[in-house]
Formats: C-alpha cells, sequence, structure tokens
C-alpha cells in the first residue's frame, strides 16, 4: 500500500480516510498515533496487524470533546467529569466502564475503555469531521520508540497504513497519564504529559500502579495486560544510571564501553568523546527531557552502538514519565547510585 501524505490543510482527506475504514496516522501533543474508526472492528483488527500489537493491549478510544464520554460509558463517577473539566483537551486518558457498542477489538475484551480528548487542535479536527471515536495507540512498530513526529513514524509505518497527517513535532513527547477510574482510590497505570501531583491536587487520593516503577514478577498480574509488554527499546541494550546527576555523568564515563552510547542531560554532553551521545536536555528541563527521549532512543538505531547507558531524572513532576520510558527501554536494569556514600 501506498502511504500518503496529508499536510495539515487536508484535514477532510484525513477524516475520509477513517471513515472508509483506513489506517491513518495522526499528530497528537504526546505522541503520533495510530488511528482507525473505534466503532469499525475491521479497521481497528488492521491496527494491530501494522503494528504487529498483541492482541490483549487494548487501545485508547480519542473523543474531540468531553460530552461525547457518555456515547461510550457507563457509571462515570463525579472524577471523571473534575478531570475532564481540569485537564482536557490534553495528555490524560481515563479508564472508565465501556458501554456495549465498544467494539471488544478495541477494548481486548476488557470491560473498560481508556478515553482521551487529545490537546493538539489538528487531531480533534479529524476527529469532528469523521464523526467517529478514533481508537488509536502509539504509531510505533510494537514495542520500539513511540515516534514524536511525522518522519519516526514513516520509518515504521510507512507502506503499512493508508495516510499520515503531519501536525508538526509533538509538544509533550511522551504518551498520555492513564488513571483508572473504576477503582477505589484512583489508580495511575501510566505516568505521562499530566502529572500525579497534578492528579492528586484534583482528585486527593491516587494509586501508583506497582508496574509503573518496576518489572512485573512473572506471577504477578498487571491491572492492563498491555502493562507486561516491553516496551521503547532501541535495539542495543539500554542501562539506566540513577541518582545525582554529575555522580551519574561520572559512572558512566568510568564504565562505558569504547563503541557504547550515552543519553545524557546537555549539562554533561561534552564529557565522552568519541561516543555516539544524545542529548536529552538540561538536567533541570523536564518537559525538554520529554520531548526528546523518544528522539533520543529512538537515533541509536541507525548507529552500530552495542550498548547504551543513560541519565535519568527524579521522580517529581514530569520526571515520573522521562523515567518510567527510560526505565522500560532499560527492561529495569537500573544502577541506583542514590544513597551510596
Ligand atoms: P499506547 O498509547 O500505544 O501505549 O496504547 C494504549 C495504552 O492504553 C496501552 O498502554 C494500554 O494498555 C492502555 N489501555 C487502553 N485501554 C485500557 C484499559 N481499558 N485498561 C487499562 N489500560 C488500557
Ligand atoms: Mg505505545
Amino acid at each position: 500500500m501506498k502511504t500518503q501524505k496529508l499536510a495539515a490543510h487536508e484535514v477532510e482527506a484525513a477524516a475520509a480516510m477513517l471513515r472508509r475504514g483506513g489506517l491513518l496516522g495522526i499528530p497528537t501533543e504526546t505522541v503520533y498515533g495510530l488511528g482507525a474508526n473505534g466503532l469499525d472492528p475491521q479497521a481497528v483488527a488492521a491496527i494491530f496487524q501494522a503494528k504487529g500489537r498483541p492482541q490483549d493491549n487494548p487501545l485508547i478510544l480519542h473523543i474531540p470533546s468531553a460530552d461525547w464520554l457518555e456515547r461510550f460509558c457507563q457509571d462515570i463517577p463525579p472524577a471523571a467529569w473534575t478531570l475532564a473539566e481540569r485537564f482536557w483537551p490534553g495528555p490524560l486518558t481515563m479508564i472508565l466502564t465501556r458501554k456495549p457498542l465498544v467494539p471488544d477489538v478495541v477494548t481486548a475484551g476488557l470491560d473498560t475503555v481508556g478515553m482521551r480528548c487529545p490537546a493538539h487542535p489538528l487531531c480533534r479536527a479529524v476527529i469532528a469531521a469523521a464523526g467517529v471515536p478514533v481508537a488509536a495507540p502509539s504509531g510505533n512498530t510494537s514495542g520500539r520508540p513511540s515516534p514524536t513526529n511525522a518522519a519516526d513514524m514513516l520509518e515504521d509505518m510507512e507502506g503499512k497504513i493508508d495516510g499520515i497527517l503531519d501536525g508538526g513535532p509533538c509538544s509533550v513527547g511522551v504518551e498520555s497519564t492513564i488513571v483508572d477510574l473504576t477503582v477505589q482510590p484512583p489508580r495511575l497505570l501510566r505516568p505521562g504529559g499530566v502529572t500525579l501531583e497534578e492528579l492528586r491536587d484534583a482528585l486527593g487520593e491516587v494509586a501508583v500502579d506497582p508496574a509503573v516503577q518496576r518489572l512485573m514478577g512473572a506471577g504477578e498480574q498487571p491491572r492492563a495486560p498491555g502493562m507486561k509488554y516491553r516496551h521503547y527499546a532501541p535495539k542495543a541494550p539500554v542501562t539506566v544510571v540513577k541518582g545525582d546527576p554529575a555522580r551519574c555523568a561520572a559512572y558512566i564515563a568510568a564504565h562505558l564501553g569504547p563503541e557504547d552510547g550515552v543519553v545524557c542531560f546537555d549539562e554533561f554532553a561534552g564529557d565522552y568523546p568519541g561516543h555516539t551521545v544524545e542529548a536529552l536536555g538540561p538536567a533541570a528541563d523536564k518537559a525538554a527531557q520529554a520531548r526528546n527521549v523518544f528522539d533520543a532512543l529512538r537515533a541509536f538505531d541507525a548507529t552500530p552502538v552495542p550498548a547504551i547507558w543513560a541519565q535519568c531524572p527524579d521522580e517529581a513532576g514530569l520526571g515520573l514519565a522521562v523515567a518510567n520510558r527510560l526505565n522500560k527501554a532499560a527492561g529495569f536494569h537500573i544502577i541506583d547510585l542514590e544513597g551510596e556514600p
């Protein structure tokens, strides 16, 4: 199949592609998504095919405004309206009880559905023009880092999707925060563009799923099947070094092999002469780190580095999301220098 590249003014053509049951690369403020008509089981099944995504990993349903929620969800708790009011349109996905019209293939058979209203105006315009909710995961091949611009998505999906709408680079750069509102207290399943602190400010108590900060054990059941999969991984193995930035930088310099690559804060980019270095952004700028993290990981796949060492921010604010993506890319292979003398 030839993948048609659509410019920002071609919203109608993009919407028509969705209505016809096609696959559309769609810009959002978080990452590029691989969208299809969320009420068309065949179109949704094609998403799993194009990505090589396991069938038991559910998708998110994207809507242009909060007033679409009641079409697809039931027993909506007051907390959902509180969050929609505060954070929509924006990088927040709420897990709610689905109505029967949401196809099984979208939810991987769960009786819940992930709902999001994206902030990217082009994204909302396409969904509104299509007149259907858009089911979409991130637009990468399963297991790879998520794409944060149209070119990165085409690298994975050229020839496998009908079209891609170019909405420029993503402003957030990591996927949406996922919060499960079908349990009490609400539970953070994936950290993202809306921070845990912001959620707690809005809702009070919010639990954090253990899968956010560590690898699930073989006998453990994650809240959602998709949380067990290896994620965001470049080809070379990644080791995360966490703790004080200067100490971590020195640790990496002392331990890296002659051909190894490094992901580090801008301040330390000059510390590894002769190595492939991807700068994550200033140590104090977590928003920049979120925008850069997937691009940095992806860049190594064009190089022969046998191993990658990564600096990692602390977990306050957006740092939780950046650290989660790096830790998952590393399969939670983490060297913790915190608390060491
Ligand atoms: P992606 O953004 O590519 O990671 O794909 C959508 C994410 O939403 C996956 O991590 C899913 O596991 C998660 N998700 C979607 N629907 C549900 C649900 N009903 N319950 C829990 N997680 C969900
Ligand atoms: Mg994904």
